[in-house]
């Protein structure tokens, strides 16, 4: 056992004679930021994926704040709605209010009434910088509003670790930052966070450790400013020579 907020053990994931993810273990600690990076097809978002059992592992453990994902007897929605996940494309709904779209899974899921709903979403709209967009619909908002709005949902389960899967890759470049800037707003107050970036500044700056896969696995690992900045492995070095 440890203390890890999240334990992978072992992990490997097949998609039938594909091996997508193999042997990985892996310890993130309790407000701990970590940032994966690698080429395209590596397994980053398998591996974000399969922390919170939209994959299914094929070998190994995965464990979560002491509860064993991986265990048959573990309710996996129990587990899941403490994990937050935030994605490339925004998946809001378009056709209800931003409010709305905070409040929806704080009441089905954790059953809270209206009232507490909405003034917990509306103090994570205030956390994101979007105070004022309570009442707007989602296709008002641009882009980086609508990322923002999406962190806030989650953020609104009272997540014990945000996952986060390319959060800025489908965003205009002018938007990025503002994201970026919530992003690292979460890691300082102590949030466990599991990003995959291309953002190398942000991993640079935020980052507590950096793990660059390839071909299914862990190439290397290390605080930032050794993996980035001084990577050991020629395939590490040569990725960030194509994304640099
Ligand atoms: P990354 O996020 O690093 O780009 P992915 O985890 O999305 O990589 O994909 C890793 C590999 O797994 C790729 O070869 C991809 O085609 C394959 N893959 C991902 N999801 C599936 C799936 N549902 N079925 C079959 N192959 C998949
Ligand atoms: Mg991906």
């Amino acid at each position: 056992m440890s203390d890890a907020m999240i334990d992978i053990s072992g992990l490997g994931k097949s998609f039938g004679a594909l091996e997508v993810l193999r042997d990985i273990d892996q310890q993130v600690a309790t407000g701990e930021v970590v940032c994966v990076i690698g080429p395209s097809g590596s397994g980053k978002s398998t591996l974000l994926r399969c922390v919170n059992l939209l994959e299914e592992p094929t070998a190994g453990s995965i464990t979560v704040d002491g509860v064993e994902l991986t265990d048959p007897d573990t309710d996996i929605d129990t587990v899941r709605r403490r994990i937050g996940m935030v994605f490339q494309q925004f998946n809001l709904f378009s056709h209800l209010s931003v409010l709305s779209n905070l409040t929806v899974a704080q009441r089905k899921v954790l059953r809270r009434g209206k009232a507490e709903a909405e003034s917990i979403a509306r103090e994570n709209l205030h956390r994101v910088g979007l105070a004022d967009k309570a009442d707007a619909m989602p296709p008002q908002l641009s882009g980086g509003q609508q990322q923002r709005a999406g962190i806030a949902r989650a953020l609104s389960m009272n997540p014990d670790v945000m996952l986060f899967d390319e959060p800025t890759s489908a965003l205009d470049p002018e938007l990025v930052g503002d994201v970026l800037a919530v992003m690292r707003g979460l890691a300082e107050e102590g949030m466990t966070m599991l990003v995959v970036t291309h953002e190398m500044q942000f991993a640079r700056e935020v980052a507590d450790r950096v793990l660059f896969m390839d071909g299914g696995g862990i190439v290397e690992q290390g605080p930032p400013a050794e993996v980035i900045g001084a990577p050991r492995e020629e395939r590490t070095r040569s990725f960030l020579a194509r994304v640099l």
